[in-house]
């Protein structure tokens, strides 16, 4: 039985390097996971595109720095794309450092939505987890994860079980949410600042309905978040004023977390499977309650009248009446959801645990 101080391989996400807020919602999972594996007692290697920087510094991890061209985001794409590997990708790069030092490790976490890595797993001694983090947006992405949840099905994790219902998958999908540093978020008690909306600016993260609750109660909505899609970011501009939208930028999560926590409500509005919802529960940990559409993740971290609401899919009128009723929730409920249910510290215990479940299983035949 492996039930031990883990040496682990983690492979950061091609997208772009940590930091850059290319790679979404990944990049903080990461920095979350590492700090609470090592509050554990974990070693780790942390494999990442060049750039990539983590806010704290520990004997246990070593960080290895893999210059490359970023891979392309599969949300982005058609379903029925091909899978692309540009030339001199970072991805292929990142998969080959990992390989090299393999063999010296328990296991290798990965953290790239992409083929290649899920692939690899057929070829690998050492054991690859995959931690997926989006809704299957693609059709070769559905297929290899539901190939390889089939083969290696103890090696695949889900953050939400809507997120998991995308694929095929033939047992019981594993489950590990997310989790955030508590210490890096400070419960604010101010019951009636402003509205706010935070993610990367693309039309799948649905900014316009959070702008048009704003537009329609006379208030101002504080936005944060990459613009990802130039184009859409600009046809939103267009369409609202700046005394409806205030465009607040990419900030780091210290300076984030002081603006969010001032907001009397966050609105979330995605458009697709939103596989978790980092926003949402960065915004609970400082004691704003979330209104979100029943789309995916939030659906499993909001518990309706008690740390936000939920609302159906593109029913801007729901939305409305819903922060309308906002100050019906308590701002600590919110705090105290989050530190029951998503500090890095419980995070990386259900990743430790999958980790030990999937090391301790044979091979595929022990299904
Ligand atoms: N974020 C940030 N600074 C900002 C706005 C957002 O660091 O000013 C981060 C936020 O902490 C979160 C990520 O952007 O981790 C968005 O992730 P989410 O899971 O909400 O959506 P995704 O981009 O993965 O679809």
């Amino acid at each position: 039985m492996i039930n031990k101080q883990l040496k682990l391989i983690l492979v950061s996400t091609p997208i772009g390097y940590l930091g850059s807020g290319k790679g979404g919602g990944v990049e903080l999972t990461i920095i979350s996971l590492i700090k609470g594996l090592i509050l554990l007692g974990h070693e780790i290697i942390l494999i990442a595109p060049k750039g990539s920087k983590l806010p704290f510094e520990s004997e246990l991890v070593e960080i290895r720095l893999i210059d490359g061209i970023d891979q392309p985001s599969w949300q982005h794409q058609k379903k029925t794309d091909p899978v692309l590997i540009p030339s001199n990708s970072v991805l292929p790069k990142l998969w080959e450092a990992a390989i090299d030092v393999a063999n010296q490790y328990d296991a290798v976490i990965n953290f790239a939505y992409d083929w290649l890595p899920l692939w690899l797993t057929k070829t690998q001694e050492t054991k690859i987890f995959h931690l997926i983090s989006m809704g299957a947006e693609s059709l070769i992405m559905k297929e290899i994860i539901s190939e390889i949840s089939q083969i290696f099905p103890s090696q695949l994790a889900f953050h939400t079980k809507s997120q998991s219902k995308d694929y095929s998958l033939k047992t019981d999908p594993i489950i590990v949410g997310n989790g955030f540093d508590k210490e890096n978020y400070s419960f604010n008690e101010k019951e009636n600042g402003p509205l706010g909306w935070a993610g990367r600016i693309a039309p799948e993260k649905g900014l316009e309905d959070a702008a048009k609750v704003a537009r329609d109660l006379g208030e101002k909505l504080l936005v944060w978040g990459l613009i990802e899609d130039k184009e859409y970011a600009s046809k939103i501009e267009n369409t609202f004023s700046k005394e409806i939208i205030e465009w607040r930028g990419f900030l780091p999560t210290i300076k984030f977390q002081e603006e969010l926590g001032q907001c009397r409500a966050l609105i979330n509005t995605p458009k697709w499977n939103e596989a978790y919802g980092n926003v949402i529960v960065e915004a609970m940990a400082c004691g704003v309650p979330v209104i979100a559409y029943d789309l995916g993740g939030p659906g499993e971290l909001i518990e309706e009248g008690f740390n936000g609401f939920l609302v159906k899919p593109n029913d801007i009128e729901e939305l409305i009446k819903a922060t309308k009723s906002i100050s019906e929730i308590k701002r600590k409920n919110c705090r105290d959801w989050f530190e029951k249910k998503a500090t890095n510290k419980v995070f990386a215990e259900r990743v430790e645990n999958w980790l030990y479940k999937g090391l301790n299983k044979k091979n595929s035949a022990d299904f």
